[in-house]
């Protein structure tokens, strides 16, 4: 019988674990999670910290107790594993009750990426949160609760706390623009605080078009946030709590901030076992998501992926990518070689009433690098026919090579529940076959009026473009 063992218990290797249990239920299936939450969800932790959902146990789609009694997986919490010889093929893993040696015939390495905090001064003081785990989670909320109850905001006759801003504790700091920034943005307003918000570039949400951008930085206006852009952090003031902010060019009072400014892939495990790390910082693998090492694969926030479009290794940390890569190893563990398939950067975001979508290449530098020449083009179009109630306006940036006209990428953004995340799908599609934009403006796209245009936002944007 062999043995196939995970290192990390959330998205990538309970996916693996239980794919490779289901189809080989001869296998021995062994995990090892250094915490006590597994399979959680922490794409929910803003809105657990928000206060729209109740308990950090409803973001946790299967217990420790399924696993082992329905899946049969050999799943061991509070073990953190210390070290890995690949000459031996063991692991060793620590806990309260002492050290263990397993034994593993595969081996997964899906450790995560941990939250990075950049060297500002001040780092030491109370009253500064990172939002990268469970943990982090509850200490959040039970700040925004204390800080609440201490308001009495919760009195059923004020309505939503965001309309009290000037009753509120706070105000509170976000470093970051990226896209926890944003969703926490939203969670400390709609809890009343009044929220400053720093971004060291010139634009929020790099990572989408600089119309999408736009969009969302005067909404965050719209719904009282200070944004703060080019600003650079240098301390955090306060004797032992933070008191203040400061930036190059303005001090900022605050009781809290949360940092919110990038992940770090964890590798230190793999590093010092001999698994080779890319350009990137994360794990190197093949199209199997296997490592230098033979029968040792990494998956998830902590190893690269392959660029749909640039054919590069990237390290793209998101959800589906973990649940995805770890699904395929858990399928060619279990006898059937299968290849985790690439990545196209696709992400959403909600913030307050708005909700936007980027897929593909759309930064400029990284498609000519490519040897892409890009040109893009924004439209504004409405989300539904022009004689239906509640119709809203869809922006849709498309980014094309200009000699090919290939699908680059795409950023979109609407009104929540205007559609701008569902229509980025049709997107992906293009980016990740390599469609060309004719192909793309001649799609098949379901109309009716309730849920769009004849001519879907999306294939207008393609017409103007091609
Ligand atoms: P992780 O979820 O980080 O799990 C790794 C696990 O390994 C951890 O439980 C850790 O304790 C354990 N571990 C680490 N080292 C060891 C060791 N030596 N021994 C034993 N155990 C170890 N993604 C999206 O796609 N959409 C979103 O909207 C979104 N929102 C997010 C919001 C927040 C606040 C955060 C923090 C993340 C969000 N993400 C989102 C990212 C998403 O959560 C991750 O991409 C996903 O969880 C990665 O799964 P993973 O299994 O690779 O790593």
């Amino acid at each position: 019988m062999s043995t196939f063992v995970v290192v990390g218990g959330d998205a990538a290797g309970m996916s693996a674990a239980s794919k490779a249990k289901r189809d080989d239920p001869d296998l021995d299936v062994v995990v090892f999670e250094k915490g006590e939450w597994i399979s959680y969800g922490a794409c929910g932790l803003p809105y657990y910290i928000k206060g729209e959902i109740q308990s950090l146990q409803d973001l946790v789609s299967v217990t420790p107790e399924q696993f082992r009694e329905e899946r049969d997986i050999d799943l061991r919490t509070g073990h953190e594993v210390v070290a890995i010889d690949p000459d031996d093929r063991t692991v060793t893993a620590r806990s309260d009750a002492g050290e263990v040696v397993q034994e593993y015939d595969h081996l997964l390495i899906a450790t995560g990426a941990a939250a990075v905090t950049p060297p500002i001064d001040g780092l030491d003081r109370q009253g500064l949160y990172t939002l990268g785990s469970m943990s982090d989670g509850k200490d959040l909320r039970e700040y925004v609760s204390r800080a609440r109850e201490e308001e009495d905001l919760q009195q059923p006759d004020r309505g939503p706390a965001c309309q009290f801003l000037e009753t509120c504790n706070g105000p509170v700091g976000v470093v970051g623009g990226g896209y926890i920034g944003v969703e926490m943005a939203e969670a400390l307003a709609a809890n009343g605080f009044e929220v400053h918000l720093f971004q060291r570039g010139d634009r929020i949400l790099k990572s989408f078009s600089e119309a999408t951008s736009e969009a969302v930085l005067e909404h965050l206006g719209e719904q009282d946030v200070a944004v703060y852009l080019n600003a650079e952090v240098t301390s955090f003031e306060g004797t032992d709590a933070v008191e203040a902010v400061k930036t190059d060019d303005d001090r900022v009072p605050v009781e809290m901030v949360l940092v919110g400014t990038g992940v770090r892939p964890r590798t230190d495990l793999a590093e010092d076992a001999g698994v080779e790390l890319g350009e990137t910082g994360a794990v190197a693998t093949d199209a199997y998501r296997e490592t230098n090492l033979p029968d040792v694969y990494a998956a998830g926030d902590c190893a690269e992926a392959t660029h749909v479009v640039t054919g590069e290794a990237v390290h793209v940390p998101l959800a589906l990518t973990a649940n995805r890569h770890g699904r395929a190893i858990g399928q060619t563990v279990a006898g059937e070689r299968t290849e985790g398939g690439g990545v196209a950067g696709t992400a959403a975001v909600k913030a307050f009433d708005i909700e936007a979508a980027r897929t593909g290449v759309l930064d400029h530098d990284i498609a000519q690098a490519a040897g892409f020449d890009p040109l893009a083009r924004t439209i504004d179009a409405k989300s539904r026919a022009g004689y239906y109630p509640e119709s809203g306006t869809v922006r849709v940036t498309l980014t094309v090579d200009r000699p090919t006209g290939r699908v680059l990428g795409g950023s979109l953004v609407s009104e929540y529940g205007e559609g701008a995340v569902h229509r980025s799908h049709a997107l992906v599609g293009a980016v990740t076959e390599g469609v060309s934009v004719a192909e793309l403006a001649n799609y098949d796209l379901a109309y009716a009026p309730p849920f769009n245009t004849t001519w879907d936002p999306v294939l207008t944007a393609a017409k103007v473009i091609e």
